[in-house]
């Protein structure tokens, strides 16, 4: 009976998600299509709609890409590793995007070892989403801050920004399907990541205040820690 309800309920939001995109998906479409039309009709293209066509299909392209991060699930391998290189390799990543928009990466990370068992492509885009919504949140530049920690059995990751923030009302709202407050967003950024930090059995917790900044916190179970190699006795 549990197994039946939760799997009704899987069908439901899988529903739910499909409308969305259809929805999501038409509106470029049928810009595309008028404008092809208009071709057709042999009324010349001027290069802005064409740029306009670009640009729509790029939107085809982002909402199917984040899509696809979510179908993966079935072809996971998750792996040993430690999650400050795990993040260590976004920051690498994302470091001419920060520059560009005067972003500066603030890191405090812990001497201890921090070994996870992840989906590393998957959890590096949770990371990308996070980070790049910190970005966002700032567009007159400023700093990220970013700490790892590692409390017992638990590790403890936070990105924090000093953005725009986020209004109360709104706050629920975050992780619905194509909930944006931005002009050219997807609105699934947090979904996605939330259901990528709940197939690790992990947490996500989002705390914001407006014109201070969000702050996301994210933990995750932490492997046992190697044990130490003997150390070869004095002689
Ligand atoms: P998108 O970034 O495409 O809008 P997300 O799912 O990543 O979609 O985020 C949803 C919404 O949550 C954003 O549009 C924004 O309003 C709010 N949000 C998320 N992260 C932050 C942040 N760091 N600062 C302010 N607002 C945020
Ligand atoms: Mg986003």
């Amino acid at each position: 009976m549990e197994e039946l309800l939760r799997r009704s309920e899987k069908l439901t939001t899988v529903g739910q998600l499909a409308a969305g995109v259809a929805h999501e998906i038409r509106n470029p479409l049928t810009t595309l299509r008028g404008f092809l039309q208009l071709q057709q009709q042999s009324q010349k293209l001027s290069l802005s709609h064409v740029n306009l066509m670009l640009s729509e299909l790029d939107r085809i392209n982002l909402i199917v890409g984040e899509f696809l991060i979510l179908a993966k699930p079935q072809a996971t391998k998750f792996v040993t590793k430690d999650i400050r290189n795990v993040l260590n390799d976004v920051l690498v990543f994302l470091d001419s995007e920060a520059h560009l928009h005067n972003i500066v990466f603030r890191t405090v990370i812990t001497e201890e070892e921090c070994r996870i068992s992840c989906e590393e492509n998957q959890l590096k885009q949770v990371f990308i989403n996070l980070l790049k919504n910190a970005i966002e949140a700032m567009p007159g530049g400023g700093s990220v801050h970013i700490s790892i920690q590692r409390k017992g059995d638990r590790i403890a990751i936070s990105i924090t920004d000093e953005g725009v923030g986020i209004p109360e009302e709104m706050i629920s709202k975050i992780g619905d399907p194509f909930f944006t407050a931005k002009e050219t967003g997807t609105g699934l950024g947090i979904m996605v990541s939330q259901r990528i930090i709940t197939s690790h059995q992990g947490t996500m917790d989002i705390q914001s205040q407006v014109n201070v900044g969000t702050s996301v916190k994210v933990t995750l179970p932490a492997l046992k820690k190697e044990p130490q190699e003997d150390l070869p006795a004095a002689q």
